[in-house]
């Protein structure tokens, strides 16, 4: 089956209520283990690379990796997107390399650190979206900051200025309206990275309410959820156990998610509970058999690990059992709806 674009696959999770999860890669190894989850719980899935992933793995494997991917798992739609893209020319290299969705972040200015102006933001994403969506593919946007730092891209925000930065909702259906993106990235508390909060996260600190209100006034716009990995503790004691020294964290509970789902979330980013999954397995193995040193050795249980984590959100996201029902567009068609 052909790539295809993001939002075909967000509108019917829309129309069916339930969301998508969006899973960074880096490599070959991070791919199979989200199409092992995929094939398995007959999932449609977001696989997803950042700037640092791009640029770690090149866009020339990546692309050809993907093409591998859409080759050997005909029968599940699969949409490539760019997460975080700094700038138009970031995104139009996705696009030039066969990616089917974009980020354009321009809630940080091109730095991808600064906190950007509203008009900024709307200017360089309606750049964006006038040439994605005449070639077909699909845009997500971001108003608001979310805190901590992913793959170097992140205001770096305190907790307290974490609760100055979320969307404001009258902003945000502003925003959406004036540029016409498929999906808006939310800030409502989340941070990227693997220390989220310093305790279980409440209604004070994960602002449910903000996605509620959001969907109301943009009923037809994706909500994503970002930085919104659990961040399990036995991910984490398996780490600690095997010599790593992870601190105390908590992450998004997947009832929060879950949540998020019935309110228009349809697109969630996990990323670290994912490299927690990878390496704790890969340490477990160093650990146990010191002798090893056969990269297969460790590289498999890492993948079956990530795969048991990503089957575990297909599942808990809703995802599971869509991927023979998703209609298949191609970008062509999908450039005419526009
Ligand atoms: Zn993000």
């Amino acid at each position: 089956m052909p790539l295809i674009p993001m939002r075909v696959m967000l509108d019917h999770a829309a129309e069916n209520g339930y969301g998508v999860g969006a899973f960074n890669v880096n490599n070959m190894e991070q791919i199979q283990a989200i199409m092992m989850a995929a094939t398995e719980t007959n999932s449609p899935v977001i696989v997803q690379a950042s700037r640092g992933a791009r640029a770690f793995s090149n866009d020339n494997y990546l692309r050809h990796l993907m093409l591998a991917t859409a080759e050997l798992n005909p029968r599940i739609p699969i949409a490539m997107h760019q997460d975080h893209g700094n700038s138009p020319a970031t995104c139009f290299s996705a696009i030039d390399q066969g990616f089917t969705s974009v980020m354009m972040d321009g809630s940080l200015q091109e730095d991808g650190k600064a906190p950007s102006t509203y008009e900024y933001n709307v200017d360089v994403t309606k750049q964006v979206v006038a040439k994605a969506h005449a070639l077909g593919v699909s845009v997500e946007a971001e108003i608001g900051c979310l805190g901590g730092i992913e793959d170097g891209h992140g205001a770096g925000l305190s907790d307290d200025e974490v609760l100055e930065h979320l969307t404001d909702p009258e902003e945000a259906q502003r925003f959406a309206e004036e540029t016409g993106c498929d999906a808006l990235a939310v800030a409502i508390g989340t941070s990227h990275g693997a220390y989220k909060f310093k305790e279980k996260p409440t209604g004070d600190v994960l602002k449910m309410d903000v996605i509620e209100n959001i969907h109301s006034r943009l009923p037809n716009t994706h909500l994503v959820m970002h930085g919104s990995s659990s961040v399990p503790r036995e991910l984490v004691d398996i780490i600690n156990q095997y010599g790593g020294e992870l601190k105390e964290s908590y992450g998004v509970p997947v009832e929060a998610i879950q949540q998020g789902i019935k309110h228009g979330v349809r697109k969630i980013n996990v990323d670290t509970d994912n490299r927690l999954a990878v390496t704790g397995a890969i340490r477990k193995v160093f650990s146990e058999t010191p002798g090893k040193f056969d990269p297969r050795d460790y590289m498999k249980p890492a993948r079956i690990a990530m795969a048991e984590v990503v089957k575990a959100r297909m599942i808990s996201f809703g995802q599971a059992g869509w991927a023979d029902k998703v209609p298949i567009v191609s970008l062509e068609e999908m450039a005419k709806r526009y």
